[in-house]
């Protein structure tokens, strides 16, 4: 027997009229790439995404034709977004961070048509636009009177260019399940892959993440999203937002302690999220200046392990709550979040920060299992570890034009490539990437819960863990550290630090100081470069 209710496709569009017919007055600010503070609000954005869904069609742009956008996030950003997705078009998220061979290759994969941008990226696409073979057109989110001279193809300032139609235009239909938008994995070993979201993905991750146990979106809220359109759907958050009538304040390019403290004073925002190395620098401001976050109540933090010490930092100092969370971009992005369960809210200030280390609890439409290398499933008990594997409906099943083959067990959860345990609480923790979990005599030793620990020792900005072989133990920790600035560390003084918070075998062979650690296109450590940097470094100890 069949439900007898309505058939209401799941498509994202329905976000932005939900938006424009109950939140329709509030806000979305933004700091514009040319300067100047803009406001508009969910009833603007959403007719003049009708525009752009118009203008898409008027160039030719079929349902299921991928519209590129190299953008920072901005209130033109997210109007293209509802205009792609009107279209019937699919908005592919390009991470501007990205090698040009791997910008180049992720473009032409995709067989992108238009690509929309920022006067930013203008400079960086005239040098690789010959490469980009199927790019008809380049739309620039500006005005005339900021449009620069450019070689790019067919160039138009996106404010003449949606101003050429008047708006009077339907939602193209697309069904639920057709494809909505792609991002490309960052691709650390090999070429880059593409996951495709649908439309009823985007909008069941977007309905889970917003959830009081997750973000808590209300409309009482004012989010910023540090994290941008390009780094996995930014969180959810430019759905999620809408959908719950929560205002936006787009932070446009400047992503730096100084300008993102203004923007969280100015317009009192109340959520936020970013990756770490975005709340090291906002941390370090508010501590220079003696700053304080009145208005901020959350901040969700993921992309890599959040370090103990910034929890509590936000939390003692700031009365700021932290949500850790995990996730990735195949799985649209949010697996994890770490609010506190009943079982654990009462616990002393310690035993809570333990909690929030970890990663938290899977969100509705999220399934998670860990296994051995053999695909054997291991126990909840906060102390095995195993390969973390997942499914839902918000989870990839398969990379697009087929790469990588089949990537699903026979149970349908996807390889995460990632190491965990988790309690019998259900609270998950990573305890490192496979590939750079370091392997000394058959055990397994996490390096991020050594940068963890080594980052909350006052003058240290950042650590990186990797792996050097040893002739003994197979491999040894490195411990490879940045000072604060004019800060001087003695590398005694350092592991006697680390004495006594870890087992024996775990600490560093050796501290190296260095004056930076490079990062990725998601704000991650890159552990290759770090061992090929390190390739030749010989342990004091490997002489035993
Ligand atoms: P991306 O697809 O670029 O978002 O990268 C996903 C990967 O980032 C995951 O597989 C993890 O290895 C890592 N990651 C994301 N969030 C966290 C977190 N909170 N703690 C540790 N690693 C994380």
């Amino acid at each position: 027997m069949l439900g007898l209710m309505q058939d209401w496709s799941l498509v994202c569009h329905r976000i932005i009229d939900h938006a424009a017919i109950q939140y329709g007055k509030r806000k979305v600010i933004t700091r514009s790439i040319e300067g100047p503070i803009v406001e508009t609000t969910y009833t603007e954005i959403r007719k003049r995404a009708l525009k752009v869904a118009q203008r898409l069609a008027k160039d030719g742009i079929k349902p299921g034709d991928r519209v590129a956008t190299m953008a920072w996030n901005t209130w033109r950003h997210l109007e293209a977004w509802y205009g792609i997705l009107g279209a019937g078009a699919v908005y592919h998220t390009v991470n501007p961070r990205l090698f040009p061979d791997q910008l180049i290759y992720i473009v032409n994969h995709a067989e992108d048509r238009v690509m929309m941008t920022d006067l930013t990226f203008v400079p960086l696409l005239e040098k690789i636009a010959d490469k980009l073979l199927k790019i008809e057109r380049y739309v620039i989110f500006t005005d005339q009177a900021h449009m620069p001279a450019t070689t790019l193809k067919n160039a138009v300032a996106y404010e003449d260019w949606i101003a050429e139609v008047d708006g009077k235009f339907k939602w193209v239909e697309v069904g639920e399940n057709d494809a909505a938008g792609m991002c490309y994995t960052s691709g650390t070993t090999g070429n880059p892959k593409g996951v495709v979201y649908s439309h009823r993905s985007n909008v069941l991750h977007s309905l889970a993440a917003a959830m009081p146990d997750v973000l808590g979106l209300s409309s009482h809220d004012v989010v910023l999203p540090v994290v941008p359109l390009f780094h996995a759907n930014s969180w959810s958050l430019a759905f999620s937002a809408p959908m719950n009538g929560a205002s936006l304040v787009m932070p446009g390019a400047k992503l730096d302690g100084v300008s993102i403290y203004e923007l969280l004073d100015k317009f009192k925002v109340t959520v936020t999220a970013a990756v770490p190395t975005v709340w090291m620098m906002l941390l370090a401001n508010l501590e220079q200046n003696n700053l304080k976050l009145p208005h901020l109540k959350r901040v969700l933090i993921g992309g890599s392990a959040c370090p103990r010490a910034m929890i509590e930092k936000f939390q003692d100092n700031y009365g700021v709550r932290v949500t850790h969370a995990w996730g990735m971009t195949e799985m649209s992005p949010i697996g994890t979040a770490g609010f506190l369960k009943p079982e654990v809210a009462h616990l002393g200030h310690e035993d809570q920060l333990d909690v929030q280390e970890k990663q938290g609890f899977s969100i509705f439409t999220v399934e998670m299992k860990i296994t051995d290398d053999k695909g054997k499933e291991m126990p909840w008990d906060g102390k095995t570890f195993g390969r973390l594997k997942v499914r839902g409906p918000g989870v990839s099943k398969a990379y697009y034009k087929g790469e990588g083959g089949d990537i699903l067990d026979a149970e349908g959860y996807f390889d995460t490539g990632d190491v965990a345990h988790i309690d019998e609480l259900g609270y998950m923790k990573i305890t490192d990437r496979a590939k750079d979990v370091i392997k000394s005599g058959g055990e397994w030793i996490s390096s991020i819960d050594l940068e963890n620990l080594a980052v909350a020792y006052p003058d240290v900005a950042e650590a990186a863990v990797i792996g050097i072989p040893h002739p003994k133990w197979d491999e040894r920790p490195l411990l490879i550290i940045v000072a604060k600035q004019g800060k001087k560390i003695a590398k005694g003084d350092l592991l006697k630090f680390l004495e006594g918070k870890v087992a024996k075998w775990w600490m560093p062979d050796d501290v190296v100081f260095v004056d930076e650690i490079p990062h990725t296109a998601t704000g991650k450590i890159q552990k290759m470069t770090l061992r090929e940097k390190f390739r030749d470094y010989r342990l004091p100890t490997a002489a035993e």
